[in-house]
């Protein structure tokens, strides 16, 4: 399993370089491997981050494994990972228009202003205060127990799922969110969807399976990244707006 998710690590991060979403040596990425964590070495630009390089976490998030350093911002993955049990991927990393509405101090999809991405990700896109680098994470572990994908004050973004596709979809949603919210900003302002027609996206979410679980119902044996499992988000838009009517 280790060596899957090294690839696919490698994989994760040289498409969030490709779309420009991190500079530097900004951005990281981990997986859950049963007890274990695999996670994108530090101090490597993105796009060329290679297999080998990742490393291999305890529960603690110490390397145990590999001969890279791990990145500061492990602590913000391993809060993710405590707070939800259905968790395979979390991924972090800084896209210019969301991570500008986040350094605005601006939560530009809470309430929602579009129906699909209440199922994608949940009843919002949670702006979760500064704190100073290494500071709590009580509050992001708040927002991913409810909402797949959180604004972090100025800082960035970060989003998880089951694997590293849905992690990535879910990165590239918030960021073109944030491109039509500027849009919305510039001619008059987004209005937000019905409250309960957002009800009724959600219990859809939950229905699906793509609400979040909590951290109870985790065990390694469903940390399987076999996507084949996921649930076709457009169907059930289409089932839950057939229903709104
Ligand atoms: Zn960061």
């Amino acid at each position: 399993m280790e060596e899957g998710l090294r690839r696919e690590i490698a994989s994760l991060c040289q498409k969030v370089a490709g779309r420009g979403w991190v500079a530097n040596h900004d951005g990281n990425v981990s997986a859950r491997c049963g007890e274990r964590f695999v996670a994108s070495p530090t101090a490597v630009h993105k796009g060329d981050v290679r297999a080998e390089m990742a490393v291999l976490l305890d529960g603690e998030g110490k390397v145990v494994g590999g001969e890279r350093k791990v990145f500061s911002e492990i602590a913000l993955h391993l809060a993710c990972y405590r707070a939800r049990a259905d968790l395979g991927f979390v991924l972090h990393a800084h896209p210019p228009t969301a991570t500008g509405w986040a350094v605005a101090g601006e939560s530009f999809f809470d309430p929602p202003f579009l129906a699909e991405p209440v199922v994608s990700l949940g009843e919002s896109i949670p702006l979760v205060p500064y704190v100073v680098p290494g500071g709590s994470t009580a509050d992001l572990e708040a927002a991913i127990a409810r909402c797949d994908a959180v604004l972090l004050g100025n800082h960035g973004v970060l989003t998880v799922g089951k694997d590293a596709e849905q992690a990535f979809l879910r990165m590239e949603l918030v960021e073109h969110l944030a491109r039509i919210a500027l849009v919305a900003r510039q001619v008059g302002g987004a209005r937000p969807i019905p409250r309960e027609d957002v009800e009724k996206l959600l219990a859809a979410r939950a229905k699906s399976g793509l609400a979040p679980q909590p951290t109870a119902a985790w065990s390694p044996s469903s940390s399987s990244t076999d996507s084949g499992a996921r649930p076709d988000v457009s169907a059930v838009v289409r089932d839950a707006l057939k229903r709104l009517g």
